[in-house]
């Protein structure tokens, strides 16, 4: 009988002990708060940052948007990161992607300051992540690890198959999943024989923005199989990169879209702000 894991219970439970240490950490004189800093009108940006806002204004974390027009060039930019970093009130800085295209990302990324890198996105976190020391971990991916650890998910020895290669999930998932001792596999768009790869897997991961694209005969009896993909279909409605309604009845444990691996990201980055915030003591 497959169990759904329940994200949206699971970041509610997190979010609820963020607010207690919020709480603790006000009464110690210490404000949490995140800086988003958002460059052009992209519409998908906009309902995730109004999200992350609401999250943290649930959290008591304070939250100060900076919103710039698409023409900003890189340079006004970067004295903005210059200046958060600078800032002893802000403890989380997060740009939200896209960029317009004039603005080098990974160079924004780069000029976050470390310490208040909430999004897991500059090198220094992705290279401690890499190197097991204490990081900032890609919200994600994060939640991700969460999610297993809570449903005391065995990943040691297990064989692991991600989907996608990207900088955001993929890459730091793949990190991830080393550190839990899972043999890990990676596919991407030109990986062959995709299917056999995902049937070896004791746990899919699969974040590659294709609707339905796991598909019931692709997964191994009694897989793991986290969907991390949002897609809007034609009708409106949102699905995830797996076959959802077919693969759920072959896998051990599942994550569904929505109420998965979506309201634990959030949940994260609210974990990365207290984090920041503790760690500026
Ligand atoms: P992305 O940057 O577009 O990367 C997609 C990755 O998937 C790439 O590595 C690409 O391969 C690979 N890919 C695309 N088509 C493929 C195919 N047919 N077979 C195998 N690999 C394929 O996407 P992303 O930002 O990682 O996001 C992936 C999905 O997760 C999206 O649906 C996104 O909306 C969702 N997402 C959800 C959350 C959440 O909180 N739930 C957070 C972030 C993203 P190449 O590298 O070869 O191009």
């Amino acid at each position: 009988m497959v169990e759904i894991i329940n994200g949206k219970e699971l970041a509610k439970k997190i979010r609820k002990d963020l607010k207690s240490e919020v709480k603790l950490l006000k009464e110690d004189g210490i404000n949490p708060k995140l800086a988003v800093i958002m460059v052009g009108k992209d519409p998908g940006s906009q309902v995730y940052v109004r999200n992350k806002s609401k999250a943290c204004e649930k959290a008591g974390i304070e939250f100060e948007e900076f919103l710039f027009d698409e023409n900003t060039s890189e340079e006004t930019l970067l004295e903005t990161i210059k200046k958060l970093n600078k800032d002893s009130s802000i403890h989380g800085i997060l740009l939200q992607s896209p960029v317009p295209k004039h603005i080098d990302i990974n160079k924004a990324f780069r000029t976050i300051s470390p310490e208040k890198d909430v999004d897991g996105f500059n090198p220094v976190n992705v290279g401690n992540l890499t190197i097991g020391e204490d990081a900032f971990i890609s919200c994600t991916p994060y939640g991700i690890v969460k999610m297993l650890e809570e449903y005391n998910i065995e990943t040691e020895g297990k064989k692991c198959t991600i989907l996608g290669r990207s900088n955001i999930v993929g890459k730091p998932m793949i990190q991830c999943m080393l550190n839990k001792n899972s043999t890990v596999t990676v596919c991407h768009s030109k990986t062959q024989n995709i299917d056999k790869v995902i049937k070896d897997a004791d746990i899919v991961i699969a974040a590659i923005g294709r609707p339905k694209f796991v598909k019931e005969e692709m997964v191994k009896d009694g897989a793991v199989v986290i969907d991390v993909g949002i897609n809007r279909l034609e009708d409106g409605t949102i699905c995830g990169d797996v076959d959802y309604e077919n693969v759920a009845p072959k896998a051990s444990l599942i994550t569904p879209v929505p109420g998965g691996v979506g309201p634990m990201t959030i949940a994260m980055l609210l974990t990365n702000v207290v984090k920041a915030a503790k760690l500026s003591k």
